[in-house]
């Protein structure tokens, strides 16, 4: 068998280790862009505000060990176009400039997501950045170390941004966040924005909401940001908008996207076209609940569907059952998380939903430390299954998500979560859990 992949990090190397490990026969052919496989977008923000100050630990795993696995590696190679007739693809080396053909009997399109740049006048001046890769972070850190960049306007309010923000806050910059939407972090519910706002606030971070960055300022280099309200200095900027598909080069093969760009696929990562695959930030994802394709370009969800994907080029019946959208995020010392469905979702799908939400301390009052949890959990109307959850507190949120995201996945009632035996004592909780506080609160 030969297999050819678009794209060396989570999904793609997921992918292709499976194969040269089950299949030493098997030719696998790797196109991957940059000079970089395998790392930890993730850990990105923790690098440029100081928590890790080795950009190599953030490499999972180097070039030279997929080359040396056997896997045919192709560093510096960018795949401009697939023929799903002649089962080829064109990439070119973008240290010659050559373009070079190979032939696949099985092709992977594992090409992840680039960061959307918003069309702003002035956009390209010094100082001006959006995060994606390991030469990015370094780029943003080794500008943040200028002693001469006080103001850091970040655009956009998602977990990105707020990220980043508290990246800044421990660089002891100036931080301002322009986001055009009413509220930050528009994935979680209209009643987690004062949290948010207030962590910020308490942290002297500017949000300002509702307002759209127009242009920039400054000659070579940034100094202000002017959006349709007013101008902020700025010797610093970050881009954080959202991702875009990395999918353009797919345009004539006949394989379906969303409007997005997004390929759609199945539960074995199976695209519309035979022996087209697709995992991870440029592919669709089903959600377990609605069974509906959804984008989520989430490390998680790329890292589950490239195993999946690995596992059914050997010839393994695995598939994936679909994602319930877990996510978690810090904000400087906010966690926030959320799973499954929300309301205004479940509603659109038809499931009759009702919602209970709470506060509850995670630990006893005479223990130190501990906070308030904000709870909302989504439930079933019939039968109080629940649905989803959204919590927010300086501490346990993200841990107690993943206990909600098993109920959801096991079908667990919110009747059955309340009554469930987790463990307490007073530096880990509280006799009740503030889930099952909350769960408790069905009837
Ligand atoms: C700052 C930051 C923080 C994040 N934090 C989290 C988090 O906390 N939790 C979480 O779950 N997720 C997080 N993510 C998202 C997570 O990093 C991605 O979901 C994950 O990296 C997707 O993996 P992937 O393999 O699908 O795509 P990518 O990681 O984007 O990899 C795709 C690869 O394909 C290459 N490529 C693209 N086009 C071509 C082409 N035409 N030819 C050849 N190669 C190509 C790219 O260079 C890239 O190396 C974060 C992302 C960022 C940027």
């Amino acid at each position: 068998m030969k297999v050819v992949m678009i794209g060396g990090d989570a999904a793609g190397m997921s992918a292709a280790s499976k194969v040269r490990r089950s299949l030493p026969d098997a030719q696998v052919v790797v196109f991957e862009r940059t000079k970089e496989t395998s790392y930890g977008a993730c850990g990105l923000p923790y690098y440029i505000g100081g928590v890790n100050d080795d950009a190599d630990k953030i490499r999972i795993r180097k070039p030279e060990a997929f080359l040396a696995s056997g896997i045919d590696l192709r560093i510096a190679h960018e795949a401009v176009a697939v023929d799903a007739v002649r089962q080829t693809v064109t990439a070119r080396n973008l240290s010659t400039g050559e373009l070079v053909e190979e032939s696949y009997e099985e092709l992977v399109v594992a090409s992840g997501a680039a960061p959307i740049l918003p069309p702003i006048r002035n956009r390209d001046k010094e100082g001006v950045f959006a995060l994606k890769s390991i030469a990015d972070a370094e780029a943003i850190r080794a500008w943040a170390e200028r002693a001469a960049v006080e103001d850091v306007v970040i655009v956009g309010a998602g977990y990105i941004g707020l990220e980043l923000a508290e990246s800044f806050v421990r660089l002891g910059k100036r931080v301002t966040i322009i986001e055009m939407a009413p509220r930050p972090m528009m994935v979680m519910d209209e009643d987690f924005a004062p949290l948010i706002v207030q962590t910020l606030e308490r942290h002297n971070v500017v949000l300002r909401l509702g307002e759209a960055v127009k242009e920039l300022d400054g000659a070579t280099a940034v100094t202000g940001v002017v959006t349709d309200r007013g101008t902020y200095p700025a010797q610093m900027v970050v881009l954080s908008v959202g991702v875009r598909p990395n999918t353009a080069f797919l345009k004539d093969s006949g394989v379906k996207m969303l409007p997005n760009g997004a390929v759609l696929v199945d539960g074995q990562m199976r695209t519309s076209v035979p022996h087209i695959y697709a995992a991870g930030d440029c592919a669709t994802i089903t959600n377990k609940i609605t069974g509906r394709q959804v984008y989520l370009p989430l490390g998680t969800n790329a890292n589950k569907q490239g195993k999946v994907l690995g596992e059914v080029l050997v010839g393994m019946d695995s598939r994936l059952p679909g994602v319930l959208g877990t996510s978690m995020c810090r904000i400087v010392d906010l966690e926030v998380a959320r799973t499954g469905l929300n309301e205004r979702e479940a509603e659109e799908a038809g499931i009759p939903v009702r919602v209970v939400k709470t506060t509850a301390h995670t630990r006893p009052p005479y223990y130190p430390g501990g906070c308030e949890l904000f709870i909302k959990l989504f439930y079933h109307a019939e039968t109080k299954a629940l649905l989803g959850a959204q919590l927010a507190g300086q501490e346990g949120a993200a841990a107690r998500i993943e206990l909600c995201a098993l109920a959801i996945d096991a079908g667990v009632t919110c009747p059955q979560l309340a009554m469930t035996d987790l463990g307490y004592a007073p530096p880990f909780n509280y006799v009740w859990d503030p889930v099952q506080l909350a769960a408790g609160m069905v009837k």
